[in-house]
């Protein structure tokens, strides 16, 4: 068998953490490796002692057809990457990379072509994430260089993840 190369070892893990997810509409998983150390890990759910959308049987946003990228705050979800970045000191996330993965509760397939949505893209921004890679295969995936989020200013509110 031939060995798994780093990247997709990392994404490996970050699709276990997706796994852990509550809501209904879409879950990510989040680590955030610094110096070949993972330092910080974060999945989609409610705020601690807060219900969550699968205790409810239901997220708002997937019960109200909340069109992609919008309304994020109909869910009562912490994204992924806010829950990552919450766990990690700045000083260890400056420089980091973040691996994201998605995947879709219902069919529990992964979801391609996705991305942070506008709020998390900030939080990694100011974190001093300076990579996040993102899988769209088992054996794809797409680096951003978070560079490029603060360049291209204005395509914020056109990406969007959950
Ligand atoms: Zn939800
Ligand atoms: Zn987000």
């Amino acid at each position: 068998m031939e060995r798994r190369d780093k990247t997709n070892y990392y994404l490996d893990i970050a699709e276990v953490v997706a796994e852990r997810g509550t809501c209904l509409r879409r879950n990510f998983g989040a680590i955030i490796v610094k110096n070949d150390e993972i330092i910080a890990t974060g999945y989609t759910g409610a705020p601690r002692g807060r219900k969550n959308c699968s205790d409810l049987n239901y997220c708002r946003r997937e019960q109200l057809n909340i069109p992609r990228g919008t309304h994020y705050e109909l869910c009562r979800s912490v994204h992924a990457e806010a829950n990552c970045i919450i766990s990690a000191p700045r000083k260890d996330m400056i420089g980091s990379t973040l691996y994201l993965v998605c995947k879709d509760p219902k069919s529990g397939k992964l979801v391609e072509n996705t991305n942070s949505c506008a709020m998390c893209k900030r939080l990694i921004i100011n974190a001093g994430i300076e990579n996040v890679i993102i899988r769209d295969t088992k054996n794809s995936f797409r680096t951003v260089k978070v560079k490029d989020w603060i360049e291209n200013d204005d395509s914020l509110s056109n990406e969007f993840g959950y």
